[in-house]
Parts: structure tokens; C-alpha cells; sequence
């Protein structure tokens, strides 16, 4: 019952595609079918036809072969009549019967019998052996006696019925006799008496066109074959026909067999012509269901092709907008509705101004699209950047690509825009802004720091100079006064000098003491050390780096191997130096107006020895920044880390120093050695956490 359920339910289950598929196939399947059963029976009707033709030319023949037969034993009848009247005596009429049976086959022998059945004469026929040779005729007596008793009774000829006579040879032959009776004025005078060989009938009387194709035959009624003559069997197919033969006396069945050649494929012109057609139709059947295969093909891919489309659509996070030439909105992707909040329901035939647009910029939008529609002019291809407004009134940015929306005729039918949400970029453009300003920021304050640290060194000897020129100054004064006192001398101004010289001696400690306390401030800053990935360091100056080298045309590589320890170290100052060395690169290739200016920042592992001020069981990162400039010559190598030493105009001539500084603050060393072929590679050394 379950099972019965199941089936019932299937067709309902079918998707309406597979329904109208199945739909489809089966009338297909019905149409092949009704065209089969068609062609098999215009070709069976066809081939009936044709078989009741050959049935009905068999008719005729044996029609034909019938008169032949029986015109052929009449003209027999005549002769023979017109043989007994033309010659009464012996001798003749022996000659002429001899003459006679050789002219006829049929015959196989002729005899004169007297009135009481006696035989006067006879001749047997020269064309074969006697054939009563081994029978003896007296066995054949019983049958001329019938023959002839018919024969007086109806005072014409008359046949015995058939019998057979075996030969010498083995074979034999089926006879039969014919008896004339001789009157002359009412008076029996004796008899004729001619045998008849059926096959020789057969053989002689029937016409040879009619025997070409057939088998011609006597049968008795019950179908014995009596005697047969005729083409051998060809074919299978065989065709019958069957007409009787009443001769006075004797009443035979002529019989005759046709063949039709066995595997005929086109038996006539009709049925090659209904089997032309019907491989016609069917090709054309076979044509047309290729023609409907192609086209569901073509519907699949189709279909497929939109399916295509409406995933790609959906999935796009580009929005989409179509308008006409009027402005209406034609079509909205999900990631536009997504972008603005509105449903497409909402946007779609909405002319301006949009519920998209900012109220305080409608204007000028509306502005725009009046120039864009009426003087056709089309915006950037790079597009341009506009502030749209969400369903929620927040406003984002958009970058809006636009270009004319061309049919298949190429003709324009609207405005095709697409657009992307730009507020992300903005906020990564306004970090790295931002990120960028902080690495300027702590560079000009590593140099102030740099260079306050070095006039803070280069000033304490001076500042100590005068403190101690001011304290051997008082004491020359004061010893002065003491000798001056013993002798009584004015000096009324000495006191007052040793004030001020004491002030100037106190002054200059505390610009010691002022600028020391600044030195500290500027080394304090090596506590702030944390590990960091080599990574990272890259990482943070590539913008900075990138955009000088953008500016100088130069190719900038960086090469680390990946999982490098990290290095502890103080970000910024690392970062500073990273940044001084590449930017000292840039600019000396710069100077060089190279073809091909590139520079390549290395990380890796020191090997074994990281240098003089290496601690010996630490672990090293060298970092190198390699160009292909000019190189250092002789003079600038002596003074390279000397402070404010520079070639470039607007150079301070502090990168370097400063860079020395840090690297060795952090205990590792720098220090820079030529690069193959030209330029120059600055190498230094960190250590890892
Ligand atoms: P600044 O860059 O302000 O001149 P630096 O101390 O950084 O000061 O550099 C000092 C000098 O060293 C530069 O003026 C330049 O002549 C030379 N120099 C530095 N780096 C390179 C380099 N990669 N190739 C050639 N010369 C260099």
C-alpha cells in the first residue's frame, strides 16, 4: 500500500522542470512510436501488394498454360483424326506416324487397333526407348479398354486416366491414353490409340515463357505429383496456383509453384518507394530531435548563464545602478541597496533628487546629473569621489564610476554606475597619515635629542673651562685684596669683581648642571626597550620608505627569512635608523642620477661574531640596507660619523652620528663596508630577546 503511495506521489514530487522534461519525452516517445507502427505497415501493405501481384500473374500463367495444354491435345485430336482418313493402307500410314511422333514429344506411342480393340499397328516414338519395353502393354490393356469404352460412348476422343510405366532404366514415367474412335457412316471401324507422357505435355505444350520462373505440374486431386517440369527452386517465398484440367475421361489438377527471391529488400517500386519515404521521415525525426536537444542545450546553458549572472550579482560588493536617459533608476545590485540601506522597491523609478543624496549637496548632485543626461558628457574614467547618505542619515564616501549603459544595436539607452564604499580607505589612509606624522614627529625629535645631546658634550668643556677660569680668577682677585689689605691700597672694587665672578662661576655650573640634566633626559630613553619582530620594524617604515622612493624612481626590496627571532630594542629609535640608512641610500643613488636605483633591507642572523662590542653567548640580527650608488670616498670616509658633517646642501649631517648612538646604546655596532659592484651596504647588529 506504502509502496503504491510512493509511486502515485513521484510525478507530484517532480520540479516542474523535470515534469515538463518528462512531458516532453513522452511525446516524443508516443510520436517515434506511431511513426514506427505507421512505416511498418505501409511497408508490410506495400509488401502484400506486391505478393498478391506475383499471386494473381501465377493465376493468369496457369490460365495460360491451361489453354496451351488443352489447344495443343485438340490441334493433337485433329491430326490424328486427319491421319486415319489420309491413309488407309499400312505402310503409309506407319511412315506418317513415324513422321508424326518425331514432330510431337508428347506422344510416346500410337497404335491402330481394329473394332474389337486388337492391335492392327503401331509405332512407338524414335525420340526414347520403347517405353511399354518392360511393362509389356498388355498390363496397360485395362486402361485403353476404359479409354475406348468412354471414347465409342461419346463418340469423340477420350483420355484413360493416368498411370505409371516403369522404364528398362530404372526410372519411369507417368502415361496416359488417348482413344479415337474411327467411324465412317455410323460403323465403328477400329480405334486410335495414342499415348500420352505427361512430363512431355508438360515439357512441349506449355508455352516456354511461362516455365522460365515456375514449376509446372500435374497433381491428382488429393495432390499426388503425377509429373513435373519446370526451373528449379530458387528463393523461399512460394507462390501456388492451381487450375483443374477436364479432359473427356480424365480430370487432372495443373499446378504451378513460384518462387520469390528470399531476402528482397525492395521487392518493387512501391515498396523501395514507401521505404525511401519512410527513411526520410525518420531522418527527418532524427534531425528534429537533434534540432530539440540543441535547443534545450542551448535553454541550459542559458538558464545557467542567468543563474551565473544573478550569483555574480548578488555576491558583488561593488554596487550597481542603472538609469535611463531621464534619470529614472532601472536597476540596483543587493550590494548598492546593502551600501545605501534603501530596498530596491524604494530606489527603483526614482528620479532625482535620490534618497541617497545628501540634502545640503542635492543641488550640486542634481547639478551634475542635469550636465551628465543633457549634454551626454561622460565623467572620468578613473571616477570621481562624492558623499552619499544612508537610509539612517550617516553619511560615507564613494568612489562613483560611471559610463554610458550601450545596448546591443549600440545604441544608449541610460547612465551605468558603479560604486565602492570608500569610508574604509579613508580611515586607513587617515591612520597611516596619522602614523606617518609620528614617525616624522619622533625622527625631528631623535635629531633635536641627538643634537642636543652632542652640544650638551660639546659645551660642557667650555662651560667647564669658564667655571674654572671664573674660580682661579676669584682666587687671584682675593689673594690680591689680602695684599692690597697689608699695604693699605684702595681697591674698593674688588669685592664687588669676586661677586661677579662668583656669579659667573655659579652661572656656569648650573648650565652644567642645566644641560646634563638635559643629556639625561635624552639617554633616558634606553629603558624603553621591548622585544620586537624584525618583521614589524619593516613593516612600519615601508610607507615612509616608499614614498621617498616612489618620488626618486627608486626599486625598493626587502629580504627576511620568515620566523627571525625578535629583537629587543626601543621601537622608534630602531625604526629612526632603519629610516636614516635607506633614506641615506635613496639619496646618494639620487645624486648619481642612476638608470636602475634600488635598494635592498636585509634581516638575518649574525654569524658567530656580531662584532667588536658583540657579547659573546648572545644572539644577533644584522640588518642591512645595501644600494647601488656611488659608493663613500676616501675624504667623507674620515669624517662619516664626525657631527654635522654633510655634502648635501640641505644635509644636518647628524643621521649618521645619531644612528651610531643608538645601535651602540643597544650594544650592538654599526658599521658599513662596499657593495658588489658599486655602492655602498650599512650594516648593524641588535640583539635578540
Ligand atoms: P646627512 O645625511 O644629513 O648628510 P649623515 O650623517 O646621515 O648626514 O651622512 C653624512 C654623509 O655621509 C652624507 O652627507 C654622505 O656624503 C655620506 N653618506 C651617508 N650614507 C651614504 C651612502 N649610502 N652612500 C654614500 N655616501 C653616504
Amino acid at each position: 500500500m506504502k509502496l503504491v503511495q510512493a509511486a502515485g506521489l513521484a510525478p507530484a514530487l517532480l520540479s516542474p522542470r523535470r515534469l515538463s522534461a518528462y512531458r516532453r519525452w513522452s511525446l516524443w516517445a508516443l510520436l517515434i512510436a506511431l511513426v514506427a507502427a505507421l512505416l511498418v505497415t505501409l511497408v508490410w501493405l506495400a509488401g502484400r501488394y506486391e505478393a498478391s501481384q506475383v499471386q494473381s500473374k501465377l493465376e493468369r500463367d496457369t490460365a495460360d498454360a491451361l489453354s496451351d495444354i488443352r489447344s495443343a491435345l485438340t490441334r493433337n485430336v485433329q491430326l490424328l483424326q486427319a491421319l486415319q482418313a489420309a491413309h488407309p493402307n499400312r505402310s503409309a500410314w506407319n511412315a506418317e506416324v513415324a513422321r508424326l511422333l518425331r514432330e510431337h514429344r508428347e506422344w510416346v506411342r500410337i497404335e491402330w487397333r481394329n473394332s474389337e480393340l486388337e492391335t492392327v499397328a503401331f509405332v512407338d516414338s524414335p525420340l526414347r526407348a520403347p517405353v511399354f519395353e518392360r511393362l509389356g502393354r498388355a498390363n496397360a490393356h485395362a486402361d485403353v479398354v476404359l479409354a475406348c469404352a468412354n471414347g465409342r460412348r461419346v463418340s469423340g476422343p477420350a483420355y484413360s486416366s493416368s498411370y505409371f510405366v516403369p522404364q528398362l532404366d530404372g526410372l519411369g514415367l507417368e502415361v496416359m491414353e488417348l482413344c479415337l474412335p474411327q467411324v465412317t457412316a455410323g460403323k465403328l471401324n477400329g480405334y486410335l490409340v495414342a499415348t500420352y507422357s505427361l512430363s512431355e505435355i508438360l515439357a512441349g505444350l506449355v508455352g516456354p515463357q511461362l516455365m522460365r520462373s515456375q514449376e509446372i505440374s500435374f497433381t491428382e486431386a488429393d495432390g499426388t505429383r503425377l509429373a513435373l517440369h519446370g526451373a528449379a527452386r530458387r528463393g523461399t517465398r512460394v507462390f501456388t496456383s492451381q487450375q483443374l484440367l477436364d479432359l473427356p475421361g480424365n480430370t487432372m489438377v495443373l499446378r504451378m509453384d513460384s518462387w520469390r527471391g528470399a531476402p528482397d529488400l525492395f521487392p518493387n517500386v512501391l515498396t523501395a518507394l514507401v521505404t525511401a519515404m519512410s527513411i526520410a521521415l525518420v531522418s527527418v525525426l532524427v534531425l528534429l530531435g537533434k534540432d530539440m536537444r540543441r535547443r534545450l542545450r542551448a535553454e541550459q546553458d542559458l538558464a545557467d548563464a542567468l543563474a551565473f549572472r544573478k550569483a555574480m550579482e548578488d555576491s558583488l560588493v561593488t554596487g550597481l545602478r542603472a538609469r535611463d536617459l531621464q534619470g529614472r533608476i532601472t536597476y540596483v545590485n543587493p550590494a548598492f541597496c546593502q551600501m545605501v540601506g534603501f530596498s530596491p522597491e524604494e530606489l527603483l523609478g526614482n528620479t532625482a533628487p535620490a534618497p541617497y543624496w545628501p540634502p545640503e549637496l542635492a543641488g550640486e548632485y542634481q547639478k551634475r546629473q542635469e550636465v551628465r543626461l543633457t549634454a551626454g558628457q561622460a565623467p572620468p574614467r578613473e571616477g570621481y569621489e562624492s558623499v552619499f547618505m544612508r537610509k539612517d542619515g550617516s553619511r560615507f564616501p564613494v568612489l562613483i564610476i560611471e559610463a554610458p549603459l550601450i545596448n546591443h544595436h549600440g545604441v544608449q539607452t541610460g547612465w551605468m554606475s558603479a560604486f565602492l564604499d570608500i569610508s574604509e580607505q579613508r580611515r586607513v589612509e587617515e591612520l597611516s597619515r596619522a602614523s606617518q606624522e609620528r614617525l616624522q614627529a619622533t625622527a625631528r625629535l631623535a635629531t633635536i635629542g641627538e643634537m642636543a645631546s652632542l652640544l650638551s658634550h660639546e659645551l660642557n668643556q667650555p662651560l667647564a673651562a669658564i667655571s674654572s677660569y671664573a674660580t682661579g680668577s676669584i682666587n687671584l682677585l682675593k689673594s690680591q685684596m689680602a695684599v692690597h689689605a697689608t699695604t693699605g691700597s684702595e681697591v674698593d672694587a674688588a669685592p664687588d669683581i669676586v661677586q661677579a665672578m662668583r656669579r659667573i662661576a655659579e652661572q656656569a655650573e648650573r648650565a652644567g648642571k642645566v644641560i646634563k640634566s638635559v643629556h639625561d633626559f635624552v639617554r633616558r630613553r634606553d629603558k624603553e626597550r621591548e622585544p620586537v619582530r624584525p618583521e614589524a620594524l619593516l613593516e612600519a617604515i615601508m610607507p615612509l620608505v616608499s614614498l621617498q622612493a616612489r618620488k626618486l624612481g627608486v626599486r625598493v626590496e626587502t629580504r627576511l627569512k620568515h620566523g627571525l627571532p625578535a629583537v629587543v630594542c626601543d621601537r622608534t629609535m630602531v625604526e629612526q635608523v632603519l629610516l636614516n640608512l635607506a633614506r641615506n641610500a635613496m639619496q646618494a643613488m639620487d645624486q648619481a642620477h642612476l638608470t636602475a636605483p634600488s635598494v635592498l633591507i636585509e634581516v638575518r642572523r649574525a654569524g658567530g661574531a656580531p662584532g667588536a662590542q658583540g657579547a659573546p653567548g648572545k644572539n644577533w640580527l644584522e640588518f642591512s640596507v645595501a644600494d647601488v650608488g656611488p659608493g663613500i670616498p676616501e675624504e667623507v670616509k674620515q669624517r662619516l660619523f664626525t657631527p654635522f658633517f654633510t655634502t648635501k646642501e640641505e644635509g644636518m649631517g647628524l643621521g649618521l652620528s645619531l644612528c651610531r648612538t643608538v645601535v651602540e646604546q643597544h650594544g650592538g655596532f654599526l658599521a658599513y663596508e662596499p657593495n658588489r659592484p658599486q655602492g655602498t651596504i650599512f650594516k648593524f647588529t641588535l640583539p635578540v630577546e
